[in-house]
């Protein structure tokens, strides 16, 4: 704590970002390139260094917020970048995309803005880059075990990259063509550039994790053959299996998931497809979903060039203040939130009528319609009560060339040869089954991530990979790990 005052004399001051006309004229990262550094020790000095951090209790990885905020403050960047990667194998992902519990639990939001905890993780991990501070770090010796650690998003490439570093022999299978799971196909260019991804891959072939892509397990390569192949599996294929909307109208042309939408949009960006033909271009869009999922299928249409959008939210709109018996202080709060995506639908005046907000809240869907070739036109919806019950009178029809279901995913793929080949036990809910250890019923295989989890967060995937890693190698080494595991199997964020 540089400034013992700060917090009393610096105001919240986050990353500025550039301006929607120019933004949505292109895929790039909404913020202002280099507007970040010259503000960011100052915000950092806000840091109260608090007896009990409770940023700290926040977040799933543990990172060490005070003392990395201290280093920025004093501008020491490479032992803040050693702080920040004890913890976390990808700053400058979580920098970007992360909702930031660890700021909802901020001792100064108490009754003041939090510190940007977010934005000065992100100006660590960019930093560290440009410095030269994250070399690859192979290891100085091979244990001569081997691991498959399936699937590439943040959960395998965390789970990789510590047993790699721990001297076991790595090997990632990624059934899609680029590595990096949701992060590569789901997430948008304006969320985060991909250029982030491949310096991370880069860094970690150069450290010696092998990287199978386009090979599906279950389908292109036997499971069971490849469990026998390695000392231990990893599976973290994520929770792919999207939920459906069973109403009238599904079937018609027009509908469809957002995950089928939004890697083609990221497929453009990568320069695999002049356009996506699925490309909201012209056509009056409805985003059935309120979550960030939609939000991104939002912010992804108005920069295709929709003629209207519009977000529907099952629940009531938020208000824009903690409720403070609900949501008490330090859990993560459900407020009224602008994110890029909706500030740019409220300034590009993307709704189709007078609203002044693309989103629609307490409205459920009731049924779609088409016209004579079958292709959709319009969504019928109706508002609905906490209860969501219909409330008489309030149904409304909205244009619709182009739906997309944004309504969450239910587990992992259970139809991929994968769950069945390895005769895995799954939970209720569908997720796969896992013991305190992270291990699933078949010995030597771990389950981690959304996989296991359920439908989450980059920075619980991260600190999953970082745990199943420990309890990886603890099992090929036959003693105690020396490998962090900042949670178990079953911890959940912070609630009353
Ligand atoms: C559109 C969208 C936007 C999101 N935005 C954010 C955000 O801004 N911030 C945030 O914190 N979280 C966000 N999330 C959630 C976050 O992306 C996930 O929680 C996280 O990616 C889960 O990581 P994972 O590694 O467990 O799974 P995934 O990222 O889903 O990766 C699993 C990988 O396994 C591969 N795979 C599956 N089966 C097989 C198989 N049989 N063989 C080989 N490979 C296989 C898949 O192809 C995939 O690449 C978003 C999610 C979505 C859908
Ligand atoms: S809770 Fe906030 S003020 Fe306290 S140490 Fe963490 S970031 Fe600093």
């Amino acid at each position: 704590m540089a400034d013992p005052k700060g917090f009393i004399t610096t105001p919240r001051q986050e990353w500025p970002r550039r301006p929607v006309e120019e933004r949505v004229r292109d895929w790039d990262e909404v913020y202002v390139p280099g507007a970040l550094l010259p503000i960011v020790a100052k915000q950092a000095d806000r840091c109260m260094d608090c007896g009990i951090p409770f940023c700290h209790q926040a977040c799933p990885l543990g990172n060490l917020i005070p003392e990395w905020n201290g280093l920025v403050s004093r501008e020491d960047w490479r032992a803040a970048s050693e702080r920040l990667h004890a913890t976390n194998n990808f700053p400058e992902f979580t920098g970007r995309l992360c909702p930031a519990p660890c700021e909802a639990g901020c001792v100064l939001a108490i009754n003041q803005p939090a510190v940007t905890i977010k934005n000065v993780e992100c100006a660590i991990g960019d930093r560290a880059w440009e410095e030269g501070f994250t070399p690859p770090r192979p290891p100085e010796r091979l244990s001569g075990r081997t691991v498959a650690v399936i699937g590439s998003g943040p959960t395998g490439l965390a789970a990789a990259q510590q047993l790699t570093r721990a001297g076991h022999t790595v090997a990632v299978y990624e059934r899609d063509d680029r590595i990096g799971g949701l992060m590569r196909y789901g997430i948008p260019e304006f969320k985060m550039e991909k250029r982030h991804l491949e310096r991370r891959i880069d860094q970690m072939r150069a450290e010696g994790t092998r990287f199978r892509t386009s090979t599906a397990v279950g389908r292109d390569v036997d499971a069971e053959e490849l469990r026998c192949r390695y000392d231990a599996v990893v599976l973290a294929t994520g929770a792919t299996a999207w939920r459906e909307l069973a109403l009238p109208g599904r079937e018609l042309t027009g509908v469809h998931q957002a995950m089928e939408y939004l890697p083609l949009a990221n497929r453009v960006c990568e320069g695999d497809l002049d356009a996506s033909p699925l490309s909201a271009a012209g056509k009056h869009v409805v985003i059935v979903g309120g979550g960030d999922t939609g939000a991104d299928c939002l912010g992804t249409a108005i920069r295709e060039g929709a003629a209207s959008v519009t977000q529907l939210d099952i629940y009531a709109q938020p208000g824009a203040e903690r409720d403070e018996e609900a949501e008490p202080w330090p859990t993560y709060p459900r407020l009224y939130r602008l994110s890029a995506a909706h500030e740019e639908a409220r300034d590009v005046g993307a709704a189709p009528a007078a609203d002044a907000d693309a989103r629609l809240f307490a409205a459920s869907t009731l049924r779609l319609t088409g016209d004579a070739d079958g292709r959709v036109r319009e969504l019928h919806l109706t508002g609905v009560d906490a209860g969501r019950r219909p409330v008489p009178g309030a149904e409304r029809t909205l244009p619709a060339d182009l739906v997309l279901l944004a309504l969450g995913f239910s587990g992992p793929d259970r139809e991929d040869g994968l769950v069945g080949g390895l005769g895995l036990e799954l939970e209720p809910r569908g997720t796969i089954a896992r013991s305190a250890g992270f291990e699933t019923n078949v010995p030597g295989v771990f389950a981690a991530g959304d996989a296991a989890r359920g439908q989450s967060l980059i920075v619980w995937a991260i600190a999953e990979g970082r745990a199943v890693a420990a309890a990886v190698d603890q099992h090929l080494t036959g003693r105690p790990s020396h490998l962090p595991a900042p949670i178990g199997p079953y911890d959940r964020p912070m609630t009353v």
